[in-house]
């Protein structure tokens, strides 16, 4: 069938096969381009693979470090008739580069909250690898279901107190306009830090330690967002914030876990970047193209690949990964330079929908969003008929 992208608000429903394949190959030349990474992990189980900082996660460890990687994610295969998601075909399209280059990768499709897909990784491990000797933790969810008690939590992005109002971005159509998100109520910040925290993190870490599959040195990392103080109200001090926090409890317990395995537990924040995660929070996406705009400027843009390149090759496998006073690694460092911040300030406050395009780069910003689907990538033929059905090579085909 011929894809071409539907765009519904913040989602788009559609993705493309080739061009979902042109930006994991893009990618993968990215950190090869780069030689390979030294002391890097060789056997290495990421959550949340398919799209994002999980698939960047699992790009990096295996063209950079050469390692057999297992992904779990939860995506949606195409048909003949209807587009998988994006997600589907990177992970296609990733397995066949892998296999190309003779390094091992199996992926896991299904919730992995559940207790069944725990045990189905660990034997996996088992069977084909003994143990893992890192874990990326890279979810991103609007729910989660508790394995134990089968109770449903739903994350909220909401500020915490009072009202928040600021300056949004309409990205379907670059208008700016003011958006006004009412406080938690309830028990919305508990659901969301069920969902968004820590827990799930350690429950797959209990499930890998009892089972026997972590190796000796051990690493593991799951991702959080800081921002600038602009953002504060809706992210670092909203529910979201909270359950960042909560990672960081999280961490500090894996770290006394893993001590016997003289493994070692992180939090990395990372850069605002446009993921299918990212772009449903309001104001980050005004944020995200000022952003742009001026690290692109400065020549110190990265996208999700030059963030996980660094956090590997720099920070957890360079003997030096540069802790903040919180113990976190700071692969955001760039985007939280002082220079780059006072510019955005000012910025935010100009910024309207007549000067958008000239003090930000919404361009950048939607070029961004599409290609995270396939689209607007160079060298792919948008009219040609595409298989929308292919299969992810490790994945048994539904009877
Ligand atoms: P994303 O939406 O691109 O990726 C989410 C991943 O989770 C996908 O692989 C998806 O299939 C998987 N997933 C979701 N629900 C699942 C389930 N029930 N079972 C199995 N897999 C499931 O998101 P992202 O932006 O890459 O976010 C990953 C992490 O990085 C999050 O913790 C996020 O907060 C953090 N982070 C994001 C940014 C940003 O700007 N995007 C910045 C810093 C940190």
């Amino acid at each position: 069938m011929i894809v071409a992208p539907k765009i519904r608000g913040f989602i788009c429903t559609t993705a493309h096969p080739v061009g979902c394949a042109q930006h994991v190959q893009q990618q993968i030349d990215v950190v090869k381009s780069r030689g390979p990474i030294s002391n890097a992990p060789k056997k290495v189980l990421v959550i949340g693979s398919s799209t994002g900082y999980g698939l960047s996660s699992r790009i990096a460890a295996a063209f950079g470090g050469g390692a057999a990687t297992l992904g779990v994610f939860f995506e949606r295969p195409g048909a003949a008739d209807r587009t998988g998601t994006a997600g589907w075909y990177n992970t296609a399209a990733f397995e066949k580069a892998a296999q190309a280059d003779g390094l091992y990768a199996r992926s896991f499709n299904g919730d992995a909250y559940s207790d069944a897909m725990k045990q189905t990784v660990i034997d996996a491990i088992k069977a084909d690898l003994g143990q893992v000797d890192c874990v990326i933790y890279s979810l991103a969810s609007p729910r989660r279901t508790e394995p134990k008690t089968g109770e449903v939590f739903k994350s909220v992005l909401k500020p915490i107190g009072e009202t928040y109002t600021n300056k949004n971005l309409n990205t379907t159509n670059g208008e700016v306009n003011e958006v006004s998100i009412p406080p938690a109520q309830g028990d919305d910040v508990e659901q969301t830090v069920a969902v968004m925290g820590g827990a799930d993190w350690e429950l797959w870490l209990d499930a890998l330690l009892a089972a026997g599959v972590l190796a000796e040195g051990t690493r593991t990392v799951a991702y959080s967002y800081i921002g600038p103080e602009l953002t504060w109200p809706i992210y670092k001090n909203g529910t979201i914030g909270k359950a960042k926090e909560d990672l960081e409890r999280v961490q500090r317990a894996l770290d006394t876990k893993l001590a016997p395995l003289n493994g070692k537990a992180w939090v990395s924040v990372n850069k605002a970047l446009v993921t299918q995660a990212s772009s449903a929070i309001p104001v980050v996406p005004l944020y995200i193209s000022l952003l742009y705009q001026v690290m692109k400027a400065r020549g110190t843009h990265e996208d999700t690949i030059e963030q996980m390149d660094r956090l590997f090759r720099d920070r957890l496998y360079s003997g030096h990964p540069q802790p903040d006073e919180a113990g976190r690694i700071r692969v955001d460092d760039w985007e939280m330079d002082p220079e780059v911040q006072a510019l955005i300030d000012q910025r935010w406050n100009e910024v309207d929908t007549a000067n958008l395009k000239e003090l930000a780069d919404f361009d950048g910003y939607q070029s961004s969003f599409l290609r995270l689907f396939g689209f607007g990538l160079d060298g792919v033929d948008y009219t040609a008929d595409v298989d929308t059905a292919l299969p992810v090579p490790s994945i048994p085909a539904e009877a």
